[in-house]
């Protein structure tokens, strides 16, 4: 199988995933943060009747408009108008209401007048300015939107904003996609648990926990399997669980061309079809994408921290986006940002090097994280929030040049 661009491993990878398909019913107080499965119409019109946009008058405009230094006009104040209330008095030629920001029009006004704008003594007030227009400062029934206009469609994640609409919307339940369910599982006869102690020769699986965090971010559940050893028939065992409970899989280690590397081998073994086994990505390079009749897409990363972290920011991520129901061009959103120092690649493969990304007077900036960019480091991975990518084909990005940058941290 040759080796492929990042490009043709995310095209591949997004037509293997299928949307999911069942949805549940949550009240909004749990609906942060999850997927919509359904249209959100509204009940009524929005501002549901004229109110005042502003602390001050209403007034019919016809009275008014001729006000002038010279020619002030008073109006008899008739009612007092907070927000709240659904006024009685209708409002006659020489007469004005008091309202506040939100009060509801009463009939016979149509224009308000800033209270900037008039002096009132008793229950007279003097027009000091005219307005500009007819309806100056009322958000007319309606001028938002209507009753039984589309708010919110299916396919987009619920944020605070979206959060406010369903409330307004009085959708106390509403329809989700259900969170998709991911297993994890590490492989390696050298893994031990972050609880045991370490033996010479061991390293500790951060891999599991480092997944799942992933996960969480993302809105699936994680199943961790734990470790299993490089034994072929239990490597066997546990994929096949892996494959039986959850939507997608992601294992780490295994997947190089070590002696203990099974994994491809069996993933064909269990009738999985393998559609990608190396991308010319640094670090990264042996990534494993199968998938099974049951629908089940397998990834298998490469063990080393970074590599497997990488894979998930660049591919595992948009998989993901897929699945969960969320409508988009499902691409990776690149940033272009000025390199502070010179960002180096052997040119072979698209390389990704870690750092943070800034702002600085409304530039983007980033600045490479110090010490070794070895796929095995994870130490300095931590701290940074973000991947400047050195493109196939260019062995040095200069420092003031711009790079691509994927963020890590949204
Ligand atoms: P492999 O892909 O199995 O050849 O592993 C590559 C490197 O990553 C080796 O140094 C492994 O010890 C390390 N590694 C593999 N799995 C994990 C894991 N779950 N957590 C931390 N390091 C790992
Ligand atoms: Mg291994």
């Amino acid at each position: 199988m040759p080796m492929i661009s990042s490009q043709e491993a995310q095209n591949i990878i997004l037509q293997l995933v299928d949307v999911l398909t069942e949805t549940e019913t949550i009240s909004l107080d749990e609906a942060t943060g999850r997927i919509l499965a359904q249209s959100v119409t509204s009940l009524y019109d929005f501002p549901y009747w004229d109110n005042s946009a502003m602390d001050g008058y209403g007034v019919r405009f016809e009275d008014v408009s001729q006000s002038a230094p010279n020619n002030l006009i008073s109006l008899d104040i008739v009612t007092e108008i907070p927000a709240g209330i659904n006024p009685q008095t209708s409002i006659k030629s020489g007469e004005a209401c008091r309202i506040f920001t939100g009060g509801m029009l009463p009939n016979g006004v149509d224009t308000i007048i800033i209270q900037e704008n008039t002096r009132q003594e008793g229950n007279k007030v003097t027009i000091l300015e005219p307005p500009k227009n007819q309806g100056q400062f009322v958000r007319k029934r309606g001028a938002f939107y209507q009753a039984n206009d589309t708010l919110l469609s299916p396919g987009i994640k619920i944020n605070e904003a979206e959060i406010g609409v369903l409330a307004t919307s009085q959708s106390s339940q509403l329809r989700v996609y259900r969170r998709p369910l991911v297993a994890i599982l590490s492989t390696g006869n050298e893994l031990i648990s972050p609880s045991d102690t370490l033996q010479p020769g061991q390293i500790i699986d951060s891999n599991q926990y480092a997944l799942k965090s992933f996960l969480l971010k993302q809105g699936a559940v994680p199943i961790n399997l734990g470790i299993v050893k490089d034994q072929k028939e239990s490597i066997k065992q546990k994929i096949m669980e892996a494959i039986n409970c959850a939507d997608f899989v992601l294992s780490s280690g295994g997947v190089s061309v070590g002696e203990y590397d099974y994994i491809e081998e069996i993933l064909e073994e269990l009738g999985g079809k393998i559609y990608i086994n190396t991308v010319a990505i640094k670090p990264g390079k042996p990534l494993t994408v199968a998938k099974f009749d049951n629908g089940c897409l397998y990834f298998g990363l490469p063990g080393n921290p970074v590599s497997a972290l990488v894979n998930c920011w660049r591919f595992v991520k948009l998989a993901l986006d897929k699945l969960s129901g969320i409508k988009s061009e499902h691409k990776p959103q690149f940033i272009t940002a000025t390199s502070s120092c010179n960002l180096s690649s052997n040119g072979q493969r698209e390389t990704y090097v870690w750092g943070q990304l800034n702002f600085s007077n409304g530039e983007a900036i980033f600045d490479l994280a110090q010490g070794s960019q070895n796929s095995a480091n994870l130490i300095n991975l931590a701290l940074t929030n973000a991947l400047a990518i050195v493109p196939i084909g260019v062995t040095k990005i200069n420092q003031g040049d711009k790079v691509n940058v994927l963020s890590t941290k949204s």
